[in-house]
């Protein structure tokens, strides 16, 4: 039986004065939380979600790493450089790295991989846009971006990775998929994987992202290849990202 995971993403929001009333408002609602639940933040935040973590029960991450290990890359962020901070996720292959930055497949699978290196879980994310769903290429894409994965890591790396399904016409719109929808792709990404490895298949989190709030987030959860969620605007409230924890 696989655990819900309910991760954040903060994307490039917060301050430190509004992080600390953040993270005080999860941790007091935490109480009757069953799934995993984890914080992706910006780089500049990982001190402080680390000091007000440590302890609890949510773990935390970032969202976006080099797939270098080191040198001379200005502005880069290596994984040893997440591990200093006891990250344990880090997001790689978000479509808005994808679409405004670029990242192609064989990127982010590099990225996957120099995450892996240094012991952190990758939550690789995959999606269409609307127009690739409304061509009908919505499997042929996300079995693209996995495969790019595959390629270069194998499909055991998967036993220590998260994979995240958004598509991208549902991020940050307020348009949700469907739990149908949802779960249509969510059971091909788990049929293709355990065409390669059953155990790794069975085991492994998916999580849908795109536009989930407390109100639609129970009956995406229920959905047989739906592990919980990728969320977004929804994380930087408390009460909403608590009644998102409460349905995973
Ligand atoms: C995301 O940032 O990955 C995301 C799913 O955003 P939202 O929940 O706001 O759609």
């Amino acid at each position: 039986m696989r655990r819900k995971l309910i991760a954040g993403n903060w994307k490039m929001h917060g301050n430190l004065v509004d992080n600390e009333a953040l993270l005080h408002g999860i941790l007091a609602g935490m109480g009757d939380v069953k799934a995993g639940v984890a914080v992706s933040v910006p780089f500049p935040y990982l001190a402080q979600v680390k000091a007000k973590l440590a302890g609890s029960r949510i773990a935390w991450g970032a969202q976006n790493v080099s797939q270098h290990a080191k040198g001379a890359y200005t502005g880069e962020i290596s994984a040893a450089m997440l591990n200093d901070f006891e990250c344990k996720y880090v997001i790689v292959g978000h479509s808005e790295r994808r679409a405004v930055y670029g990242e192609s497949d064989q990127l982010v699978a590099e990225k996957y991989a120099a995450a892996q290196t240094a012991g952190l879980v990758p939550i690789l994310c995959v999606g269409e846009t609307l127009e690739e769903r409304e061509s009908g290429v919505t499997e042929a894409v996300v079995a693209r971006q996995i495969d790019a994965v595959l390629a270069k890591s194998g499909v055991i790396s998967l036993a220590n990775a998260v994979i995240a399904y958004e598509p991208v016409w549902a991020i940050g719109t307020g348009r949700t998929a469907s739990p149908e929808q949802a779960q249509a792709v969510h059971a091909f990404i788990r049929g293709k994987i355990r065409g390669l490895d059953a155990d790794v298949a069975n085991n492994l989190v998916i999580q849908y992202g795109g536009s989930v709030k407390g109100a639609n987030a129970a009956e995406l959860f229920v959905q047989p290849d739906i592990d919980g969620g990728l969320i977004g605007g929804a994380s930087l409230s408390a009460e909403e990202f608590l009644a998102i924890c409460r349905a995973g």
